[in-house]
């Protein structure tokens, strides 16, 4: 199997402004290369592909010895084939009917990533076996840099990533053939619920992780940003505010991923089989449709509630931390079921019964054909539950 290790890495000064340097001339490499596929469609109606752009890169680097010419061939293609990634997904929803945005160009700091697609192709891992928690990583263009390692790496190196959170640079390992550890069947079968006042529940009532960190750091960053508003472009206040912006957003990120693995970890743990509820991500970032109040203005319609930055930061939260479960299932050899939540709320988990009329309150469920009453978030996970042993059933039988 295939996991990722991430390392916080020890640049001297030197190193650090050469990663900048580096990221710098990808991102303006991503940048030219967009602008070729955008004029050449424009003008001429073709469409430029990644094998011809990636041809070009030999003349970029004779014509640009001191600029693009200082890193890494495959790094540099593994930035066209990113352009090009985004361009596939661009037509992918094209075709599925949808109205998406073309692939744009990356502002200074939207562009925080460089790759070196192989372990040894311009980037070297260097373990340091015999050293508990040094390592180190070379780099073509910046050298021999330090890693903090925390823990131990299993595997063969596939891909060096590096990737730049505020003013801290870290590497990013991709590893092959990590050996799974599995874990002893506990016979335990667990429905979870992604919420907003803790990341998961499950359906024994357990709270997986308060997310009361998280929402302190979110209160900070919706401050810090607000602050950088107020400031003049090109001032100096103005690049304090942002760097201290970008410090939290990758603070918060932190604590998201520390609390989702902690989270993952106890139910991989304590459950054979865990069932949980298709995210729909596109439902959960669409507007809510305004409602006229019938005298020239609006009624609330929980937009607010549907907005903002808490909202969107617990959103890419369930993504994270439905990847961790997977990964962690998949390692420990636990079952990972995604159920379509459809009619779970309004269906009665007695008679089977489905009507709007079901769910009295928002906690209510009251079954008009059977009387059955429940705590609604109850009813549903035992609906969710039931369907998700009842897909395992059919896989199983197949
Ligand atoms: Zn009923």
């Amino acid at each position: 199997m295939r996991r990722s290790f991430k390392f916080l890495l020890r640049p001297t000064s030197k190193q650090a402004a050469a990663f900048a340097r580096c990221l710098e001339d990808h991102r303006q490499l991503y940048n030219a290369a967009l602008e070729h596929r955008r004029t050449a469609y424009r003008k001429a109606g073709v469409a430029v592909r990644y094998g011809e752009q990636s041809a070009e890169l030999k003349h970029i680097r004779a014509d640009d010895p001191g600029g693009q010419g200082r890193w890494s061939f495959s790094s540099q293609q593994a930035t066209l084939r990113r352009l090009d990634k985004a361009y596939r997904a661009f037509f992918d929803r094209v075709k599925a009917g949808r109205t998406p945005g073309l692939p744009r160009f990356r502002g200074r700091g939207w562009f925080d990533t460089v790759e070196w697609p192989k372990d040894g192709d311009g980037c070297r891992w260097d373990c340091q076996p015999e050293h508990p928690t040094a390592a180190f990583v070379r780099l073509q263009g910046v050298g021999h840099v330090r890693v903090h390692r925390h823990r131990r790496v299993l595997g063969t190196v596939k891909t060096i990533s590096v990737k730049r959170e505020g003013a801290r640079w870290f590497v990013v390992l991709s590893r092959d053939d990590v050996p799974a550890h599995t874990l002893p069947a506990t016979g335990a079968v667990a429905d979870i619920d992604m919420g907003v006042a803790s990341l998961a529940t499950t359906s024994d009532g357990d709270h997986l992780d308060n997310q009361r960190h998280l929402a302190t750091s979110a209160s900070r960053l919706a401050a810090a940003q607000r602050n950088l508003a107020g400031r003049k472009r090109g001032s100096k206040r103005r690049g304090k505010a942002v760097a201290r912006v970008a410090a939290l957003h990758a603070k918060v990120r932190r604590q998201r991923l520390d609390a989702a693995h902690k989270a993952a970890l106890a139910l991989v743990r304590g459950y054979d089989v865990i069932v949980h509820e298709t995210l729909n991500v596109a439902g959960m970032t669409r507007r809510a449709a305004p409602k006229p109040d019938g005298e020239g203005g609006y009624l609330p319609n929980r937009q607010a509630a549907k907005s903002g930055l808490n909202k969107s930061i617990l959103d890419a939260g369930w993504s994270a931390f439905l990847t961790i479960l997977s990964h962690k299932a998949e390692s420990a050899g636990r079952q990972l079921i995604a159920v379509n939540p459809a009619n779970t709320s309004r269906t009665c988990s007695r008679c089977g019964h489905c009507a709007k009329d079901n769910r009295v309150t928002q906690a209510v469920f009251r079954c008009t054909g059977c009387g059955f009453c429940a705590h609604a978030d109850v009813n549903a996970a035992i609906n969710i539950l039931r369907a998700g042993l009842a897909l395992r059933e059919a896989a199983q039988a197949a």
